[in-house]
């Protein structure tokens, strides 16, 4: 399920970083010690003592729990770096922040505290950078709020000449600073100005987070590899923990233990039994079809006895099915056409059993019976070909079977009763207990909330969902706004006990006041672990995870093994001599510098051929890569009357606009019976153009022949050739 959420998200218009970074994130105080920040509150001691190594001038990553009040912490760090400087000179403060509505909350609170203060707070984000000067915004104000990649643009493009214009830069979660992600882009440039011997001041560099986590690391040593790379991406010389006033710490914040629970699973599941049938007789109409033409795609199929149903091992192998199917090919087109769109349609039924059979592990059946019903009615409404109606057919049959087994009382998922009863169990402890229970997917939360609203024994608790923005095929996110509203009801109205949430929406959302923190069936790594239990901030609270697995409670343990690891680690380098731990920092950047520079050198070939784009589910011609055309380096359109006849538009639900675009339709093939989505239809200035996505379909090289398929566009080094007005029709 999850996959599915990576492979159908909708185009990027609205961010230009990589999808990975759009899952809400939240501030990481909560609104009432922000609340706070705007009077000239008395800092808590162990905030000052956070606070001392960066005031002192020092390179520092403070480590600190979730909602212990690091915002609080950075505006005494800003505001004694802005004051320490003599008359005539001026600090420049840069405050990043990765996510929209952490960089929203965190601009009001700077400005707040710093304008009456007489200082001059902006922000820029990717969604109001179009139309305004970064350099301005930068020359004419004392702190700028970014998210990062506006600086990383600006840094490439030349608008901001060098770091040197700043004098202290603050990396809100700081433990992102790796691979590719903008902050470490930010910090490549300072490296290399740093290590290149320029006679330029750098800025000092901030970093806050709640877990510097330790990666893969299995011992200490490795963690300590991990810990100390972490420190020289980001030029840091201390470490900054609680240590004096802890105590006062764990009376502010309260790090609720975690408990396991294992609980039972099906021992019989008949609703399992019969949607494996018809897996099986739909993977025997695909392998059939494959025998007969004899191709090698019948070895990738040919492991299906290895395969278990209903998991996401299962997901992942039907994926590498289904992309092999679509770069078949005959010397017949129609027919390739034919035998390609089937097959298509036989591996994306066999993906939405397995996902209804996941379903049914972890909720009830009628829940995975639903999921199926409003699948074969989508299917129903659009192209409807025969393969479809025969597949539609094969279900029906089974229908009524299925029907009673969903409404059979015996055939209760044993995994719920134990939810059910731990749910009954502790608000007959305390009646005022609130609850935020995490599950895998969305489709899960959503079944789950079913549950708990048709559950006379749970009546009593009114539940809420919050989902992630992303997109699937089956749900559109949940929006901005429809977050907060979600996150509201549950802070305030007092019926509303329980709020059910997935795992794309745990990093750093702040929900104050619950005390019961369920994982149903839910892992994470070591920095959404903390994070997670960040949550329960109530005093009193409890954090419990719920599996049917053993494996789980192993896994969880190693989190648990990894986060002392951490600690020990931390404790371990701040008892190093600060010189020593600068000199091993300064070995590490030398090397990673040396790595970066060699790997610059190997620019991606780029392939001038003139190559054919077809249609990745019905393999229809769509339209040659000369007359693609990239617009703003990241969005691709198609020229040409010709591409106009390929593809049929439908008005968009939700019309848009982003920078420079208005979304207005999306655009389907206009092959018969195919409809795959291909992209959307936007206002471009005075154009209106389509905007393709890459994954919709195969790429062809006209000489050979030979397919490929490309998830990004950057991954496809064809010739690109900006947009250009001149060369559109008046
Ligand atoms: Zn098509």
């Amino acid at each position: 399920l999850e996959n599915e959420e990576m492979e159908t998200s909708d185009i990027q218009i609205f961010y230009k970083e990589e999808p990975d970074y759009q899952n809400l994130s939240q501030n990481s105080s909560p609104p009432s010690e922000v609340s706070h920040t705007y009077s000239p509150l008395k800092p808590r001691n162990y905030q000052l003592e956070l606070a001392l190594p960066a005031k002192e001038g020092k390179n520092t990553i403070i480590c600190a729990p979730t909602g212990c009040g690091k915002t609080f912490v950075s505006l005494l760090i800003c505001e004694h770096h802005l004051k320490k400087f003599p008359q005539g000179q001026k600090g420049k403060v840069v405050f990043f922040a990765i996510q929209v509505p952490v960089y929203e909350q965190q601009k009001s609170v700077f400005s707040n505290y710093f304008e009456r203060r007489g200082y001059k707070v902006a922000g820029i984000s990717g969604e109001t950078s179009e139309n305004v000067s970064v350099e301005q915004i930068v020359e004419n104000n004392d702190i700028i709020i970014l998210t990062p990649q506006i600086l990383v643009n600006s840094l490439k493009s030349g608008t901001i000449p060098s770091l040197s214009v700043f004098t202290l830069m603050i990396f809100d979660e700081c433990h992102n600073t790796s691979k590719h992600h903008p902050y470490n882009m930010i910090m490549f440039n300072y490296l290399d100005q740093k290590l290149g011997g320029s006679s330029d001041l750098l800025p000092q560099v901030v970093g806050l987070t709640a877990s510097v986590g330790v990666g893969d690391a299995k011992n200490t040593a490795e963690a300590m590899e991990y810990i100390c790379k972490l420190c020289a991406s980001l030029d840091t010389s201390v470490i900054s923990t609680v240590k004096e006033n802890l105590q006062e710490l764990t009376e502010v914040v309260y790090k609720p233990e975690k408990d396991f629970r294992k609980v039972e699973s099906w021992t019989t599941n008949s609703f399992k039994y019969i949607i494996s049938q018809l897996m099986r007789e739909t993977q025997s109409l695909a392998k059939s079809i494959l025998d007969e033409l004899g191709t090698t795609t019948v070895e990738n199929l040919s492991h299906i006895q290895n395969q278990d149903f209903g998991t996401q091992k299962y997901e992942q192998w039907i994926i590498a099915v289904q992309k092999a199917c679509v770069v078949f090919q005959l010397p017949d087109k129609a027919e390739e056409s034919r035998i390609c769109k089937a097959l298509f349609l036989y591996t994306s039924h066999l993906r939405k059993y397995n996902d209804a059979l996941i379903i049914s592990e972890h909720a009830r059946i009628k829940d995975a019976l639903d999921y199926l019903k409003d699948f074969f009615n989508n299917v129903r409404a659009a192209g409807f070909d025969e393969t479809e109606q025969d597949l539609t057919r094969r279900f029906e049959e089974k229908l009524q079977e299925l029907e009673s087994v969903s409404m059979d009382p015996s055939n209760e998922n044993p995994k719920l009763q134990d939810l059910c009863f731990i749910l009954q169990e502790e608000y007959h402890l305390n009646p005022e207990t609130r609850t935020i229970l995490f599950a895998k997917t969305r489709a899960l939360v959503d079944a789950l909330k079913k549950w708990i609203e048709e559950n006379p024994k749970l009546s009593f608790l009114r539940p809420g969902i919050l989902t992630g923005r992303g997109k699937t095929s089956s749900n559109t996110g949940m929006t901005l706004p429809a977050q907060k509203c979600a996150l509201d009801a549950f802070r305030t109205d007092g019926d509303n006990r329980i709020l059910i949430t997935t795992s794309v929406a745990d990093e750093g959302i702040d929900i104050a006041q619950c005390n019961l923190v369920i994982l149903y069936e839910y892992v994470g790594n070591v920095i959404k672990m903390i994070q997670t239990r960040g949550r329960g901030r109530a005093k009193g609270s409890k954090c419990l995870l719920l599996t049917s697995d053993a494996d789980v409670i192993e896994k969880e343990k190693i989190n648990m093994y990894k986060e002392k690891m951490m600690n020990d680690c931390i404790l371990n380098l701040q008892a190093w001599n600060e010189a020593v731990f600068k000199e091993k920092i300064h070995q590490i950047q030398i090397h990673e510098k040396f790595i970066r520079d060699s790997q610059g050198k190997a620019e991606p070939v780029l392939d001038k051929k003139n190559k054919k784009l077809l249609c990745r589910k019905c393999k229809a011609f769509a339209c040659y890569t000369a007359d693609i055309r990239v617009i703003e380096e990241c969005h691709y359109t198609v020229v040409g009357d010709a591409f106009k006849e390929c593809f049929v538009c439908e008005k968009h639900p939700k019309p848009k606009s982003f920078g420079s675009f208005e979304k207005r339709a999306k655009i389907f093939c206009a092959g018969e019976n195919c409809r795959h989505d291909w992209g959307i239809y936007v206002k471009y200035r005075a154009f209106e153009i389509p905007v393709i996505k890459i994954q919709s379909f195969v790429v062809e090289d006209i000489a050979t022949g030979v397919q490929t398929l490309y998830a990004k566009w950057t991954d496809f080094h064809f010739e690109k050739i900006p947009f250009d007005a001149a060369e559109m029709p008046q």
